[in-house]
């Protein structure tokens, strides 16, 4: 079964998740924006073996940590989808814009796309491509779990933002509706910042969607 724990980092509150299937104790970190050392004491504290570090999308508040945890933990880097490459190359310019600590240009291990399936354990993830806030952005599916990881696509009463550089409303509209919310509605998910919610509230509530 999945479980998972959700770490706010960096000062954009980002949720970092560090999730893990508790048959086995396989982990992965999703999205880790910054404050490396934190998220290695709370994967300490759990006592998981991270295997895999995956991304959601490009932006410097999701993947800042990245690089520095995967040689920690000698794990590949898997995600987002290509599209997203020119985000990771321009790292260094995001530090500036955002007055973040210089993070080193990278590149996932892996790209990511849309029908791939990511194995953790007993767990399964689907993987949907979801553009729109970025044109590589992937979100991360449990269906056995009913469990989603949409990082900045959907939020709680909320949507992501598409003025950033590449962004695109209607790519992201037709992500959450015609890819997320058809998941149904007992799919909880996490977002990349704030509370938690499912589907079916948003579909229901979320004022950007009605
Ligand atoms: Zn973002």
């Amino acid at each position: 079964m999945l479980q998972f724990k959700i770490i706010p980092v960096t000062p954009f509150e980002e949720n970092c998740t560090v999730v893990w299937c508790d048959e086995t104790g396989d982990a992965a970190i999703i999205d880790p924006g910054g404050e490396a050392e934190v998220i290695q004491k709370t994967v300490a504290d759990l006592g998981v073996n991270v295997k895999k570090i995956l991304i959601t999308h490009g932006h410097l508040d999701h993947v800042g940590a990245a690089q520095q945890l995967a040689d920690h933990y000698k794990v590949d880097i898997i995600g987002s989808d290509i599209n997203d490459q020119f985000l990771f190359e321009s790292l260094p310019e995001q530090c500036m814009q955002f007055g973040f600590p210089y993070v080193k240009p990278f590149l996932p291990t892996k790209w990511l796309n849309e029908g791939d399936k990511i194995e953790l354990g007993h767990l399964t993830f689907d993987v949907l491509h979801c553009p729109g806030h970025t044109p590589g952005h992937i979100v991360f599916i449990s269906s056995a779990d009913k469990t989603a990881f949409v990082g900045d696509v959907l939020f709680k009463n909320s949507i992501g933002r598409t003025d950033f550089p590449r962004g695109n409303y209607q790519d992201l509209m037709h992500s959450i509706k015609q890819k997320l919310l058809p998941l149904g509605d007992d799919i909880t998910f996490i977002p990349g910042h704030g509370p938690m919610s499912t589907f079916g509230d948003e579909r229901k509530n979320n004022p950007y969607l009605v």
